[in-house]
C-alpha cells in the first residue's frame, strides 16, 4: 500500500492558527512580539526565504523588521548592528539569514547574537542546552521535523532513527532531538560505507543532504517513516527533495513531500521561537 503523505503545509496551518492566538494574548498584555531579520547581499534564494519568513510573521501578527546590507560590508559593521539589536528591548528575536559572504565568519556572527534572542537556535550555548536537555530555543528545521513525526502519534522511544547528513543546522541537531525522545540514532554522511545497508534498517529515516533523489526504495525498509528535508532546484525549475518520492512512497508508511513538507514547518517553528522569546523576555 502506498505511503500516507505527511503534509507540512496543513500541519503548519493548524499550528500557526494556534500561534496567532498566543500573539493576540501577548498583545493584550502590551507585548508585541518582534523579529529582526538581517539579510546581507542579494542572493535570490536568501531573498525568497526572508520574504517567506516575513510574510509568515505578518500573517500571525508578529512584527518583523528587515535590515538589508550590501554583500561587501565588513564583519565588524555587522557585529555592531547585532550588538545594537541585542540591546533593543523592543526586539525579541534576531535572525541572520545564512549563508553570509565569504569575508564574514558565520560562527562569529552567531556567537554575537544574545542567546535569549537566538530564535534560530544556532548559538553554541543554545545548542549545548539542547544537548543537555535544558529549556532553550530548538533549531527550527529539526524542531519542525520532530513536530511532524510526533503528529503521527507513533511511539518514538526505542525506534531506530537514521539521519543522512550531519550539518550543524539540520543533521546533527535533529539526531539529538530524537535521542532526547529515546530513539536509537545513527548518523550517515558522505564518508559512510554502504549507505543503503544502514538506511534500510531505519524505522524513521531523515534525509538532509542536498542531492536530488539520492534515496530510492532500495534504501528504505518496508513501513518506514521517511522525512525528506532536501530542497533541490532541478534544471526544469521544479523543486525536488533528496528522496525519490514516487519510488519510495511505494514502500514507506509515511512520507513528506517537497515542497509543502518540512519547509513550512521550519518557518512555523521560527514563529514559535519568536513568541517564546517575547514571552520569556517579559517574564
Ligand atoms: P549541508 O551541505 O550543510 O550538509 C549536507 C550533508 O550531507 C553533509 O553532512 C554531507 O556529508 C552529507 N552528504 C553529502 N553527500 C552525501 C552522500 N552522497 N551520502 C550521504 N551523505 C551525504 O546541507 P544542509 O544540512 O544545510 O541542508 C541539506 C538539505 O536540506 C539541502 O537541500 C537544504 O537546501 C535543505 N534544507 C531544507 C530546509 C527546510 O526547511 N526544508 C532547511 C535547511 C536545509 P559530510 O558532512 O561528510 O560532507
Amino acid at each position: 500500500m502506498a505511503a500516507q503523505i505527511v503534509s507540512g503545509f496543513e500541519l503548519a496551518k493548524e499550528k500557526r492558527a494556534q500561534l496567532a492566538k498566543e500573539v493576540e494574548k501577548l498583545k493584550q498584555a502590551g507585548i508585541e512580539p518582534t523579529l529582526s531579520v538581517i539579510l546581507v547581499g542579494d542572493h535570490p534564494a536568501s531573498q525568497s526565504y526572508v520574504k517567506a519568513k516575513q510574510k509568515a510573521c505578518e500573517e500571525i501578527g508578529i512584527r518583523s523588521i528587515l535590515l538589508t546590507f550590501p554583500a561587501d560590508i565588513c564583519e565588524s559593521f555587522l557585529l555592531e548592528q547585532i550588538a545594537r539589536l541585542n540591546e533593543d528591548r523592543s526586539v525579541h528575536g534576531i535572525l541572520v539569514q545564512l549563508p553570509l559572504p565569504k569575508q564574514i565568519d558565520e560562527l562569529h556572527v552567531i556567537e554575537t547574537i544574545a542567546p535569549e534572542k537566538d530564535v534560530d537556535g544556532f548559538h553554541p550555548l543554545n545548542i549545548g542546552r539542547m544537548m543537555t536537555g535544558q529549556r532553550t530555543f530548538l533549531p527550527c528545521t529539526p524542531y519542525g521535523i520532530l513536530y511532524m513525526v510526533q503528529s503521527l502519534q507513533v511511539d518514538i522511544a526505542g525506534k531506530h532513527v537514521v539521519v543522512v547528513g550531519r550539518s550543524n543546522i539540520v543533521g546533527k541537531p535533529v539526531g539529538q532531538l530524537f535521542l532526547r525522545e529515546h530513539a536509537t540514532v545513527t548518523y550517515c554522511h558522505s564518508r559512510t560505507n554502504d549507505l543503503a545497508a544502514i538506511t534500510s534498517q531505519a524505522d524513521i529515516l531523515i534525509v538532509a543532504v542536498g542531492k536530488p533523489k539520492l534515496i530510492t526504495s532500495q534504501h528504505v525498509k518496508e513501513g518506514a517513516i521517511v522525512i525528506d528535508v532536501g530542497v533541490n532546484r532541478l534544471e526544469n525549475g521544479k523543486l525536488c527533495g533528496d528522496v525519490d518520492f514516487d519510488d519510495v512512497k511505494e514502500v514507506a508508511s509515511y512520507i513528506t513531500p517537497v515542497p509543502k513538507g518540512v519547509g513550512p514547518m521550519t518557518i512555523t517553528m521560527l514563529l514559535n521561537n519568536t513568541i517564546q522569546a517575547a514571552r520569556e523576555q517579559h517574564q
